[in-house]
């Protein structure tokens, strides 16, 4: 174990379901009283690594270990565990003060007692009336509903009846307790409140917290350490500050606050180029290698160009401005590309300004080669995606569980919640494996060339390129020439798609 202090340790933990990999080698340490939050898109694999530290599910292979002790195949009830869910099945027709004893109620204590022939014996008794009693009028006050402790449950709002859940979780005294998205079925302003009530409850109990949510705003608020999740696999681990100043690729970077996000090329020594313009910048990395970028909106300074525009500097214009209370918000085009700023400024629509960007505010990260990954998608009317000059077929239920798409294209949430993606930005995610190479042009969803050839051993790594300059890797046992002329092609059903900004930006009447 890594130290002594771990409470839990996930090592080397996978699940699977069927042929589905949904939690893939997963290793975490957690240390006694922190707030961890798992966080991460819909399908990634967050409750599923819950339930197995619960012990609802058992790990395909791996260990979890509780205070360096191999818990992987004890029951849920034998942990020192307890679960806050989303839907908090209280019971209605008992009151405040009995839901939170009712567990207690059933509960058997082991005490140790000398037996006849003087022999110690471990036998089994109920709480007291007056044991409950303190432990629920205990649980009451930190969750600070002491005064209603004799109101129906059907009384209550949302949020109370949701504390009414989390004291029923802590009479129990666990050692950790899990919480899978336990405010999501609240309004905003209510969950807002439970958010810092919650992290006040947290530093009073003294307990480990382990939290589920695909809200980032949340899980920069309230935890200690976040580890970012996405197809089954920790991104990665670290504490809000860090994550969101320092994301170590573009789809931390994009859940994690909005953000720029640009494949772009080291062109020099601390000189990389994306927007077509090259920028300083402090991260040291090979020339030409390729690179992903992420520029904050409120890292991107914006000055009218009164006049003319001058040589070498980099441009756009003002396409959509949208006041957030503090700041503006604007959407600059440069060419055909996005760039999002915030100031405080007011500037005109449809102006021309000039963009700067502090070299130290431009995060560098190391292209992802494990998948192609597009940071610069949307989805078109017709709800395909678009990737410069490739267009796909996608499955834009994904974006939203329990959804469908109706006659008009429209997207409809499982409440019958409306959204329109026309033009919603996305990052697109293809698997290495899973983009085809046709022979000759117009044979796919983008025309491309063969660029280069990797032979890895057992297959061959081939980088094709469209017209408009988008890379696409390709892991293939057929051979490739440079310079072949392509067309690439891909299933929809495997192209993962990450929302940037939350869903509730599409919806319509
Ligand atoms: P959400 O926020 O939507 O709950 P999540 O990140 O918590 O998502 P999980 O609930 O862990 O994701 O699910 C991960 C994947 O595992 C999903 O594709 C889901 O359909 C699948 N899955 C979960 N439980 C089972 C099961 N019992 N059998 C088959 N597949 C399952």
């Amino acid at each position: 174990m890594a130290n002594e202090n771990c409470i839990i340790s996930l090592q080397g933990v996978n699940k699977t379901f069927g042929n589905n990999t949904v939690v893939d080698d997963f290793n975490l340490d957690i240390t006694k009283g922190e707030f961890v939050t798992f966080l991460g898109p819909s399908g990634c694999g967050k409750t599923t690594t819950l339930r197995m530290i619960a012990g609802f599910e058992t790990p395909t292979s791996g260990q979890i270990l509780l205070n360096g002790e191999d818990i992987t195949k004890i029951p849920p009830h034998k942990r020192p565990i307890n679960t806050v869910f989303q839907r908090y099945a209280l019971f209605p027709h008992l009151d405040v003060y009995d839901n939170v004893a009712f567990g207690l109620k059933l509960k058997k204590i082991p005490y140790e007692k000398t037996n006849r022939k003087g022999e110690t014996v471990t036998k089994y008794r109920h709480y007291t009336r007056a044991e409950i009693d303190e432990k629920v009028m205990r649980a009451l006050k930190i969750i600070d509903l002491e005064d209603l402790e004799n109101r129906d449950i059907s009384t209550l709002s949302g949020g109370q009846q949701q504390r009414v859940a989390i004291a029923r979780a802590i009479v129990n005294e666990p050692e950790i307790l899990l919480l899978d998205e336990p405010l999501g079925a609240l309004d905003l302003k209510m969950r807002k409140e439970m958010q810092l009530e919650l992290k006040d409850m947290h530093k009073k109990i003294g307990i480990t917290f382990i939290y589920v949510t695909h809200d980032q705003e949340e899980a920069l608020t309230m935890s200690d350490t976040i580890v970012v999740m996405n197809n089954g696999c920790i991104q990665q681990i670290g504490k809000p500050l860090d994550i969101y100043n320092e994301p170590v690729n573009a789809f931390v970077a994009n859940f994690i606050g909005e953000s720029n996000i640009y494949n772009a090329t080291m062109v020099g020594k601390l000189k990389v180029k994306f927007l077509n313009h090259v920028f300083d910048c402090v991260d040291d990395f090979p020339l030409n290698e390729k690179v992903e970028v992420v520029v904050r909106p409120e890292d991107v300074n914006l000055t009218p160009i009164k006049s003319h525009a001058k040589d070498g500097d980099l441009n756009g214009k003002i396409v959509d401005k949208i006041f957030k209370g503090i700041h503006y918000e604007y959407l600059v085009m440069v060419g055909k590309s996005e760039v999002v700023a915030q100031s405080t400024k007011d500037y005109e629509l449809d102006s021309q300004v000039r963009i700067d960007i502090e070299p130290d505010l431009i995060q560098i990260m190391k292209k992802n080669t494990t998948a192609n990954v597009f940071p610069e998608a949307y989805i078109d009317k017709n709800n395909r995606l678009v990737i410069s000059d490739a267009i796909f077929d996608i499955d834009v239920t994904q974006l939203l569980k329990g959804s469908h798409v109706d006659d008009l294209l429209y997207l409809i949430g499982p409440d019958g919640k409306k959204y329109d993606l026309d033009d919603a930005d996305v990052i697109a995610t293809i698997g290495l494996n899973d983009v085809e190479i046709v022979d000759g042009f117009d044979n796919g969803n983008a025309n491309a060339e063969v660029i280069d050839t990797i032979y890895k051993g057992d297959h061959y790594s081939v980088l094709v390129r469209t017209k408009e300059e988008e890379d696409f890797i390709i892991d293939t046992i057929d051979t490739w020439n440079p310079g072949d002329l392509v067309s690439v092609k891909v299933a929809s059903e495997k192209i993962k798609l990450t929302l940037k900004g939350d869903i509730s930006k599409y919806e319509v009447d």
